[in-house]
């Protein structure tokens, strides 16, 4: 099939809309390959009820509830009511719960609790999540609150200031616990001497027996212990189908960890997975990001699949091979430099399942491990996901979204000529070389930025790629054509994070999720910083906000002064000063301008977030039952997929 045949575009419902991928060069891997990548793909799809629990402890009773009704409900499906419950369930589907992934506001049905009790009594009562003895009505009882009172558990993550960012979140890593207490409990297990230490409480939920706060360690045996069994099996089948030998040890650590929840074990296979460098088939799989624990230590489950895109990986490999050099030439103070930059591994991949966390959202680029003494010792693997990325450009084009924000006719061409290039550079000097900079100053707490950590971080390594994208030395390298693609990335990132990033947001709510915070902070520090030279000008024409860059070297020089100060602020452990810049430039967003923009943006009416639909994977079985071949189906059914994985894949 050609690219240009691809249907990208599947669904889309309010503010998500869904896409799918192609699977580009596959069926030139080998049959070897194609096992492998297909047992990977049936584990990353295993391990989707723990985010679903994760996430909050009633979604999965929720979703099977849903579930149920779509199967079953024998009543009419035509009605306007049930297609406002057919879009609550495709939100639901999409945000792995009842909480929106980004605004981690609870989701909002638009039709009411008696259609809801309709939904359950018209459906069959078999295939119900009824615990022993419970009745449909006593199930009504239980679920309503939860999907119909808006002050009930309203809030995933809640990050506000002055709150109990613990136990005023709904997210299932603490039960009947405070933000004191658990940092209590925390403070005295970490030695602040050891040079090489565990990411405490990374996978487990603390609760509160007899008075005392436990750890419930996610393990074979222990909390998720019967999904991650399944999860087990099928690394085992994967293992057995790997071609190489470092990739073969490291699965092998990670069902170590798996079976005994040992942190130490997470670290040996982290550090055996990047030291097995580049295989063309690789995956990630694993409790690995942070970002939903308010405290940011407990990790949500996540896995992906994928393969080597040959032709983008030879862009980053250029970075990679430079990367000492951008290390040496950053404008960050000398003393908080690497002497060597270790391991900065870079390559384009294709993705070939997403799973957990990174599905159906799925991120556009993978920088793992997460342990900073790992980091720097031995290195880490940086990866930019090229099927996902054109699946976004092609849908993208001819939305009329740039036409409508940006300032002028040379700005939407230079844009349109250079924005998917630009862009996908951005992303690679972020990934490869912006997270891999810089060094902490000895005795530095890692943890010290806490709430504010993952923002600045993201910002640092966004700087990072800022302060390069407009140095000589790119167009050198021949990575961009000329200093107008260079100003593309300007344009775009300015726009972005001073007006139209805010569309993802509801009117009246601040800016919560650190990828957002660190580029509307970068975006106003610098615009503050600039103004009275005016190198970034914020005008109206029409009664229309646009923005403008007066003064590109000028920026330039301000990414360099503010990606001096983060990464001091990081090296230092300042919490005071990352708080500030975060409070201070990343959060607010101004109410009027708010206004204007949702308003702009709804009359193209187009959805900000975008989820995926997977390919389906299937084995080709000779009369002996081994596998002779594994074929691609793209399906173009999102609740079919959804429903497929709630039949195949529910092991809680
Ligand atoms: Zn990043």
């Amino acid at each position: 099939m050609s690219v240009d045949d691809f249907k990208y575009f599947i669904d889309q419902f309010e503010d998500m809309r869904v896409l799918r991928y192609r699977l580009p060069g596959f069926e030139e891997l080998t049959l070897q390959q194609k096992k492998f990548i297909f047992y990977m793909s049936q584990a990353a799809l295993s391990g989707r009820d723990i985010l679903w629990d994760q996430n909050f402890r009633f979604n999965l009773k929720i979703r099977k509830t849903l579930e149920a009704i779509l199967d079953t409900y024998s009543g009419d499906r035509s009605s306007l009511q049930f297609k406002l419950f057919l879009i609550y369930v495709k939100r639901v589907f999409f945000a792995n719960g009842i909480h929106h992934h980004y605004s981690n506001d609870k989701l909002k049905p638009d039709f009411d609790a008696d259609y809801f009790a309709t939904l359950i009594h018209g459906s069959d009562s078999e295939k119900l999540p009824l615990t022993d003895n419970e009745t449909p009505d006593q199930l009504i009882l239980s679920l309503s609150p939860l999907l119909f009172d808006e002050k009930l558990y309203s809030r995933k993550i809640e990050r506000r200031e002055g709150a109990d960012i613990v136990a005023e979140s709904s997210i299932n890593m603490y039960e009947g616990v405070t933000q004191d207490e658990v940092e209590s409990f925390y403070a005295g297990k970490a030695n602040p001497n050891d040079v090489n230490p565990i990411s405490l409480g990374l996978n487990s939920k603390v609760i509160k027996k007899n008075g005392k706060l436990v750890e419930k360690v996610y393990k074979s045996g222990g909390l998720y212990g019967t999904v991650i069994d399944r999860i087990i099996f099928w690394l085992e089948k994967a293992n057995s189908c790997s071609d190489s030998e470092g990739q073969r040890k490291a699965i092998k650590l990670l069902i170590g960890f798996y079976k005994t929840g040992d942190l130490k074990l997470w670290d040996k296979f982290n550090i055996q997975w990047v030291k097995d460098g580049e295989p063309d088939v690789d995956f990630n799989n694993g409790f690995i990001e942070t970002y939903s624990d308010p405290l940011g230590m407990k990790a949500t489950w996540e896995a992906i699949v994928n393969y080597t895109d040959i032709d983008a990986t030879k862009r980053s490999r250029i970075i990679t091979a430079n990367a000492q050099w951008f290390e040496d030439n950053s404008p960050i103070d000398p003393k908080y430099k690497k002497e060597k930059v270790t391991g900065v591994a870079a390559k384009v991949i294709n993705i070939a399942m997403l799973g957990g966390e990174c599905y159906p959202v799925s991120p556009l680029g993978i920088n793992l491990p997460n342990a900073d003494w790992i980091r720097k010792e031995v290195g880490s693997k940086s990866v930019t996901l090229a099927n996902i990325s054109e699946a976004h450009d092609k849908s993208s084009q001819g939305s009329g979204f740039l036409e409508e924000f940006a300032s002028d006719k040379a700005e939407v061409e230079r844009v349109k000529k250079y924005g998917t290039l630009a862009d996908a550079l951005h992303t690679d000097l972020h990934e490869c070389v912006g997270h891999a900079s810089g060094k902490l100053a000895p005795g530095t707490d890692p943890n010290a930025l806490k709430n504010y950590a993952s923002a600045l971080e993201e910002a640092r390594a966004d700087l990072f790629a800022l302060y390069y994208i407009m140095d000589k030395k790119i167009i050198e390298l021949a990575l961009l054509p000329d200093e107008d693609a260079a100003k593309a990335s300007y344009d775009v990132y300015l726009r972005n994070g001073l007006l139209t990033q805010i569309v993802r947001i509801k009117h009246g709510k601040n800016i919560e999720e650190a990828h957002m915070r660190n580029r509307s902070a970068i975006c106003h520090w610098v615009y503050e910083r600039g103004r009275s030279k005016n190198v970034v000008e914020l005008f109206k024409s029409n009664y229309k906000s646009y923005v403008r860059i007066n003064d590109y070297k000028m920026l330039r020089e301000l990414f360099g002064e503010l990606l001096n100060e983060i990464q001091r602020i990081k090296s230092e452990g300042d919490f005071d000063a990352g708080k500030k810049i975060i409070e201070n430039y990343g959060v607010k967003i101004d109410a009027d301008l708010h206004t204007e923009i949702l308003k702009r943006y709804d009359k193209l009416n187009l959805a900000p977030y975008t989820g995926f639909i997977n390919p389906k994977l299937i084995p080709v079985f000779d009369n002996a039952g081994e596998i002779t071949d594994v074929e691609v189906e793209y399906v173009d059914d999102y609740l079919g997929q959804m429903m497929e994985y709630g039949r195949n894949y529910s092991f809680l």
